[in-house]
């Protein structure tokens, strides 16, 4: 028989939630601790690529996923001065990888999950803040505001990019977060947008679009709840135009020290190279409607794991990254996954650790890639004019009439993106690479028995 561990999850965003399923549907005793009153309520759509459907699958939760998500085929890739560089097919994704791209509003994400975690019988609770944390032996624990002190087996720390329990994790030195870019999330009435002969198009021909300027990018798409067109807007970096001043705390996460309302003229004035259309839609945002994010992203940690094996990390506690490949949460999904097949593997709570570096070993080189290459994203759609944005414009082109190597299939899918790496991102079996990584820690004889 399988032991039962008592688990604590800091963290209630969707890492937390996810890895909650994923461990209560093991039969687990979880609770997720979380310092806010209640469940997030704003915040743009998140697309979850085919890695982080398969783990959502495996939770029997990808109908109710599908069923939310926004209706999408085409995405269009502009350069900024409307010259169409690519079309992506959501078909094709899912030919391709097995499953299409969902785009879901992220309080849904989060709500889904919240859902599922209640119904395997995880305990939630809200407003429960850890303040500390102690790696200690037999037990680790932790302390909240309130002065309560509650022991586990195992503290899964998903408390996001500002972690607390990071800190203990590294033996009580925090790394510096690295800043990469600002979004400006806004919405703009469809009802507007299809009055102006201009912008009309966009809402009509439906999908996602995308364009691409030196130093600049958005990708933008109509919600069916509230029928906005929403547009997030990155900024990246350069000498003459740098990140502001209080960015240099930067956050991805959705709190609202950290999100906050946008100011505007910084949108409209980066527009000024773009198309008529997008110069259009961002003169009819109105102020209230602009919400900034500050992206940053953790640089490689020397462990998720604790001294004592039994406090380990996940989400962007542990590996947040730059939203330029969509991979952030999809991540976070994956590492909860991973998480709760290892700690399957353990016979009892001595053999946690072992279990937790297991997961390590199959996440965090992983996690360090893919932040690498969403970087690297982010540069490849805002590169200037010059050699290398020539020879990028040339490959689009190519493949657009079905020529060259990326080409050859005539498949509409992301071929370009994450450095031809896509289907090493897309195709992660969780479970084979947790099984390969556990055969080789735990001897055969010990297999046969569980
Ligand atoms: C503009 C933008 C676009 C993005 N687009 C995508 C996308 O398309 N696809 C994708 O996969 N990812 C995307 N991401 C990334 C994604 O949003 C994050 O990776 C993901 O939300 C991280 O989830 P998390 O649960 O790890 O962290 P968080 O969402 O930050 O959740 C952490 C939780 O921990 C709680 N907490 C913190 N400290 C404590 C404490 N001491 N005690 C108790 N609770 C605590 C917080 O209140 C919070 O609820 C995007 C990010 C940004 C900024």
């Amino acid at each position: 028989m399988r032991p039962e561990f008592n688990i604590l999850i800091i963290g209630g965003g969707i890492a937390g939630f996810a890895a909650s399923v994923g461990l209560a549907r093991k039969g687990h005793k979880v609770t997720v601790l979380e310092r806010s009153s209640d469940l997030q309520t704003f915040g743009g759509t998140l697309l979850i690529p085919a890695n982080a459907l398969k783990v959502l699958e495996d939770y029997g939760l990808l109908g109710a996923f599908r069923e939310v998500a926004e209706k999408w085929e085409n995405h269009m890739i502009y350069r900024h001065d409307g010259k169409v560089l690519d079309i992506l097919s959501n078909s094709a994704n899912q030919k391709i990888f097995g499953y299409e791209m969902l785009n879901v509003p992220r309080q849904t994400y989060q709500r889904l999950l919240y859902e599922a975690a209640v119904r395997e019988g995880v305990k939630v609770r809200f407003g429960a803040r850890v303040e500390k944390l102690a790696d200690s032996s037999p037990l680790p624990y932790v302390i909240l505001s309130t002065g309560e002190k509650i022991e586990a087996d195992l503290i899964v720390g998903a408390d996001g990019i500002k972690s607390t329990i990071r800190r203990v994790v590294l033996g009580g030195k925090d790394v510096k977060l690295q800043p990469n870019s600002t979004c400006y999330q806004c919405s703009i009435s469809s009802t507007d947008m299809l009055s102006n002969p201009i912008t009309a198009s966009l809402i009509q021909e439906g999908g996602l679009q995308s364009w691409w300027g030196p130093n600049t990018h958005l990708i933008c798409g109509r919600r069916s709840n509230d029928l906005a067109y929403e547009a997030s807007f990155f900024i990246h970096p350069r000498p003459e135009n740098p990140l502001p001043e209080y960015h240099v705390s930067s956050s991805n996460s959705h709190e609202a020290e950290n999100s906050r309302k946008g100011d505007l003229s910084q949108v409209k004035g980066n527009v000024g190279m773009y198309e008529e259309r997008v110069k259009n839609f961002v003169n009819m945002i109105k102020p209230e409607d602009c919400l900034l994010w500050k992206v940053a992203q953790l640089p490689n940690l020397p462990s998720w794991v604790s001294k004592n094996g039994r406090i380990v990390l996940l989400g962007d506690a542990a590996h947040a990254m730059s939203p330029h490949l969509g991979q952030g949460a999809a991540l976070s999904i994956e590492d909860g996954g991973v998480l709760s097949h290892c700690l399957s593997r353990a016979s009892s709570a001595d053999e946690i650790p072992i279990t937790m570096k297991a997961y390590e070993s199959v996440q965090k080189g992983r996690a360090e890639n893919v932040k690498r290459l969403a970087e690297a994203s982010g540069v490849f759609k805002t590169l200037e004019e010059g050699k290398e944005r020539e020879k990028r414009d040339k490959g689009f082109e190519e493949r657009l009439k079905g020529q060259g190597e990326e080409g050859k299939e005539g498949e509409r899918y992301e071929f370009f993106r994450a450095s031809g790496h896509l289907a090493w991102i897309y195709g992660w079996d969780f479970r084979a690479e947790a099984e390969k990584e556990l055969d080789k820690v735990f001897p055969t004889e010990k297999r046969a028995k569980i």
